[in-house]
């Protein structure tokens, strides 16, 4: 299902085509208003019915056609013979000046005569009579050869739209629907935009380094036969600088860069999207070397749909296509496409093949340090105060990302000249971050100073925790800076390369994880909802143990295990065994919490100096850690590289619940 299918073989038959056009012509029907035939009576008749009570208004003589065509005064209409005839058709304005009935007459001179008898027997007055030529005929055959090539002509045109080159036609044309609609920064000047505008985002800068790179000197890198990455996905949420590193990129490497979004793609007509794709890769295979930047992937990469009622035809057509085109080109071709989204976990797998995007750059919201460098940045053409103490405003803005803080220093401008001063001082600051503050409290989390700092001891709670159980995993670096819109902050660990666990191991990995509900409760004296996640996690490896692992010494050597998830509903163990079970996992967590407890409270004081500093820097990587608290106690075996950690074990201490798993436990990407 990667090929597209049927897409290149041209237009499909849509269904939707039959009701544009059965539209089309109700709407003509409408505009033309056909006139009523005419209805052809005997002579008998046009007597007797309408020559008798003197409806005629007027005659006509067609000769050529050896027909009589009568006008009825239109105030006769209403008379039950005409709207019988006509079945209620008829209505004054509408057959002003058309003849309604027609007879037959071949002797012209004897039907005179006979008129004329008739008028005088039967007192009838004279009715007007003129000889016309025929020219009727063609009248309603014009309609609707008129009609139908209207018909044609809109068929043509949306057959072209729909159909792209097989069909001869390609995007283009009146309507434009098939376009791509990426705006090119190319007109002449390339894009201006360097890495120096890119504040902070070092690890990123570097990772897209080696693109800009093989973009100025594509030889170096393929005469070595070496594949260059097609495409790059940038992860983190919205503000964090992803359009900006993308422009950045193809402003370093000075080549054209075109940029949508995702959800220009996903239009109401059927097969624009596939369209457009493809002509975006047509219009970027021109510009080569380039790189295309698609914000939003998520709009048309979601995973392709498992259900029928669910699944998404024109979204699937879209990212078919773009596949298509992604595999359709060479890696020399120059064309790089950069991505943008915040949920990379729903994005279709076949997205993240190698080939596609395979590269993913996380960016997250910046930490002081990156916030003070963006502040640099955006202050750049705001004339400040001396007073103004940079250092400051980056401790003051917890979780802004770089819009936010665009948007802060704009806002200080604003107000600082409205109140008429001369340069923009700390003052106008503070009320600019606060009015930010009001408007993101309902879009995006950002945290309140006091909650940073129960973050703070929390997450120093965990590693302190991790650092002095001897079975728990190396910790890598532990940070309060949010990120995406779940997490509040995590400790990431470095996994050992690990398959078995045995019950020391499980204890101090529940140990670890309560060590942030610990550190609350020794240094507040109270809980905070932040550990929600961590008890899930700890109360999915206390069940294992005791049902899966045969870890607990009253319920023994059994496993309940299952797999296949069938028992759902009967438990294969009986009552009195669920109770126990219940039991000896509360014993389990409860002992472990004690433990925790004691532990934080011996070393309470590394505790206060990890959560101070985190405070300050934000960030703390494990060297900062050693730095602090001195070296860990324990001696660290088969340790994975650190850049080989795939997705990097983290924590999270968010309210968002997760489904909880059950059978991940030893994954050897364990979330602590
Ligand atoms: P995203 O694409 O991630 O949603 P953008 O790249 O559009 O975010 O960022 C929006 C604006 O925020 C940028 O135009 C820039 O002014 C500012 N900005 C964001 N991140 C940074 C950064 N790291 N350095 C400087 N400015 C930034
Ligand atoms: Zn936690």
């Amino acid at each position: 299902m990667e090929k597209g299918d049927g897409q290149r073989k041209g237009p499909k038959f849509n269904i939707y085509w039959v009701y544009g056009i059965i539209a089309i012509v109700l709407i003509l029907a409408q505009v033309m208003n056909f006139s009523p035939e005419l209805k052809v009576i005997s002579e008998q008749q046009f007597r007797n019915e309408i020559l008798l009570p003197g409806d005629v208004q007027k005659l006509d003589l067609v000769k050529n056609k050896e027909q009589v065509h009568v006008y009825i005064k239109s105030d006769r209409l209403s008379k039950e013979f005409y709207v019988k005839q006509f079945k209620g058709r008829l209505s004054a304005d509408k057959v002003k000046g058309t003849p309604l009935f027609a007879f037959e007459v071949v002797d012209w001179k004897a039907f005179e005569e006979r008129l004329d008898t008739f008028c005088k027997a039967n007192n009838v007055a004279e009715v007007e009579m003129r000889v016309v030529k025929a020219p009727e005929w063609f009248g309603p055959l014009l309609n609707t050869v008129f009609t139908l090539l209207i018909i044609i002509v809109a068929w043509i045109l949306l057959m072209r739209k729909m159909g792209g080159p097989a069909s001869g036609g390609g995007p283009g044309g009146i309507f434009n629907i098939g376009k791509s609609k990426a705006t090119l920064f190319d007109k002449g000047a390339k894009v201006n935009i360097t890495f120096a505008d890119v504040a902070g985002l070092d690890e990123a800068k570097v990772e897209v380094m080696e693109i800009v790179d093989f973009l100025k000197n594509p030889k170096k890198y393929t005469s070595l036969g070496g594949k260059i990455p097609k495409g790059a996905l940038l992860v983190g949420p919205p503000g964090t600088g992803k359009t900006l590193l993308a422009k950045a990129m193809a402003g370093e490497a000075q080549v054209p860069f075109f940029s949508l979004s995702g959800s220009d793609f996903v239009e109401m007509f059927v097969g624009v999207g596939a369209s457009r794709v493809r002509d975006l890769f047509k219009q970027a295979r021109e510009k080569a070397p380039c790189i295309i930047f698609i914000d939003e992937i998520d709009a048309i990469g979601r995973a392709r749909g498992r259900n029928a009622i669910m699944s998404n035809d024109e979204r699937e057509n879209t990212l078919n296509q773009l596949l298509v085109e992604m595999d359709g080109f060479g890696g020399d071709t120059g064309i790089i496409i950069l991505a943008a989204t915040n949920r990379p976990d729903v994005l279709d797998s076949a997205l993240l093949r190698p080939g596609r995007f395979d590269r993913q750059i996380s960016i997250d919201r910046p930490d002081v340090k990156g916030r003070e460098a963006i502040f640099k940045v955006h202050l750049g053409p705001i004339k400040i105060s001396e007073t103004l103490d940079l250092h400051k405003l980056a401790e003051q803005t917890p979780g802004f990302a770089g819009a936010d803080i665009a948007n802060v220093c704009n806002e200080a401008a604003l107000i600082a000249a409205r109140k008429g001063k001369e340069a923009v001082d700390m003052s106008d600051f503070q009320d600019a971050i606060d009015r930010v503050i009001g408007g993101l409290e309902k879009k995006n989390k950002i945290i309140a100073p006091h909650e940073k700092s129960v973050i703070a001891y929390h997450e120093a709670g965990h590693a302190v925790c991790g650092w002095f159980l001897e079975h728990a995993y190396p910790l890598l670096k532990v940070t309060i800076v949010p990120r995406g819109t779940a997490a509040l902050g995590y400790a990431q660990y470095t996994p050992t390369e690990q398959y078995l666990y045995n019950t020391d191991q499980l204890m101090d990995q529940i140990c670890m994880t309560l060590g942030g509900r610990a550190a609350e409760q020794i240094f507040f004296g109270k809980i905070s909802t932040g550990a929600a996640n961590d008890l899930q996690q700890i109360t999915r490896i206390a069940y294992s143990m005791v049902t899966a692992y045969g870890m607990n010494k009253k319920v023994g050597n059994v496993s309940f295990y299952d797999p296949s998830q069938e028992n759902t509903f009967t438990k294969p163990y009986s009552e009195e065994t669920g109770k126990l079970i219940d039991e000896e996992v509360r014993s389990i967590i409860d002992e472990a919490y004690q433990r925790t407890i004691h532990l934080l409270t011996e070393k309470k004081e590394q505790v206060e100096k990890l959560a101070k500093e985190l405070l300050d820097k934000e960030v703390l990587h494990k060297s900062d850690v050693e730095e602090l608290i001195g070296k860990r106690p324990f001696e660290e075996k088969k340790l994975l590289e650190v850049e080989e950690t795939p997705p990097a074990a983290t924590e999270v201490i968010a309210e968002e619940t997760a489904a909880p798993d059950t059978n991940t436990t030893t994954d050897s990407n364990e979330t602590v």
